[in-house]
């Protein structure tokens, strides 16, 4: 056994996201790989594993936490202009080979990863929830690796957020299942789901299922998260206008006040080849998304280039109610209550 496996199987407990089964196998439920594992083996994602017919799950450790602008995860319409206690721990479901936080997302799966061990603090969930609150947040987030791999530990830490009266959200590949999704619902009030592309065949590359991803954004809306949707748009990927068309349209079924946010790529891991996306490509993406009826789509990574496109409009009067660039709020003139000053259109989203 590695010593980075040694570490990480000493800062697990028992979890309570699976079921048993026979001859000592056990089914786990925090993602939609649903693994069955024997005593002594691993899950897909490396970190949850069987010992002796139990599921042993991350826990009491972090491998990053940030204070960061909300904007940043990116959430639009979720307390903009906020803080939020960004934390994440190591590992995932999928292996993108264009992952943008590989280092600690691929975990195990990548020995280049290995330093990742050296990011490693052991903190209670009262102790994060407390560093929320000294730095002036007003949310927790879990991120960096992919979240639903680590529920039971994340639950834990937003229990004592919730004490603090913080906000807590997911940002997450939504490659989710059912069950988790109900657990996590009484603490989690802002899910951000990447939506990669529109081919199943695609997301099986990438290590998941196209279904299951749009599943998890009308389930978790059904279950009164609030839910924003990033599509990474990459050059030869996922950039054509019926990809771009397919995933607007989705969204708009599901509800025109979903955030769609098309972001650009940069080169990164191991897909070092493809071109990043300019601001032509990410306009076109918006402009699709705003003619399949999408009240709210932003333009993101190229801050500064793609006019009004990281503001937010009221879909009514089309008055300028938030102004930003990058991650900086310059203005908000959205009202506590969630409306338009000028014309009282409501505005979807957590505002106070
Ligand atoms: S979280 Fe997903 S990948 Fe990991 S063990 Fe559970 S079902 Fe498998």
């Amino acid at each position: 056994m590695s010593t980075v496996q040694e570490k990480l199987d000493s800062l697990t407990k028992a979890g309570s996201l699976y079921s048993t089964e026979s001859g000592g196998a056990v089914r786990c439920q925090a993602c939609a790989h649903r693994c069955r594992i024997q005593p002594g083996k691993r899950g897909v994602c490396l970190m949850r594993f069987n010992r002796d017919g139990q599921l042993y799950v991350p826990w009491g450790y972090v491998a990053a936490a940030n204070v960061d602008p909300i904007e940043k995860k990116p959430f639009a319409h979720f307390l903009p202009g906020s803080d939020v206690l960004t934390f994440g721990m190591l590992g995932c479901n999928f292996h993108c080979d264009f992952c943008q936080n590989w280092v600690s997302s691929q975990t195990l799966r990548d020995p280049a990863c290995d330093n990742s061990l050296a990011y490693i603090q052991q903190v209670s969930a009262r102790d994060l929830a407390a560093y929320a609150v000294r730095s002036g947040a007003k949310a927790v987030a879990s991120s960096y690796n992919e979240p639903l791999i680590t529920s039971e530990w994340a639950i834990e830490i937003f229990k004592a957020a919730k004490k603090e009266g913080l906000r807590c959200a997911y940002v997450s590949n939504g490659f989710a299942t059912p069950e988790a999704l109900h657990a996590l619902q009484p603490y989690l009030d802002g899910y951000k789901i990447d939506l990669k592309c529109m081919t199943d065949a695609a997301y099986r590359e990438l290590g998941g299922s196209l279904q299951i991803v749009l599943d998890t954004i009308r389930l978790a809306r059904e279950l009164g998260m609030w839910v924003e949707v990033v599509t990474l748009v990459i050059p030869g990927f996922n950039d054509s206008n019926e990809d771009l068309w397919e995933m607007a349209r989705y969204l708009a079924s599901v509800s025109n006040d979903i955030p769609w946010h098309v972001t650009a790529f940069h080169p990164m891991y191991k897909r070092l080849e493809a071109t990043a996306t300019d601001s032509e490509t990410l306009q076109r993406a918006a402009e699709i998304g705003q003619e399949a009826g999408l009240h709210y789509v932003y333009a993101g990574n190229l801050p500064g280039r793609v006019g009004s496109l990281e503001d937010t409009h009221c879909p009514k009067c089309h008055a300028v109610l938030i102004r930003r660039t990058g991650y900086l709020v310059r203005s908000n003139r959205v009202t506590p209550q969630g409306t338009c000053p000028d014309c009282g259109q409501p505005i979807a989203g957590i505002w106070s």
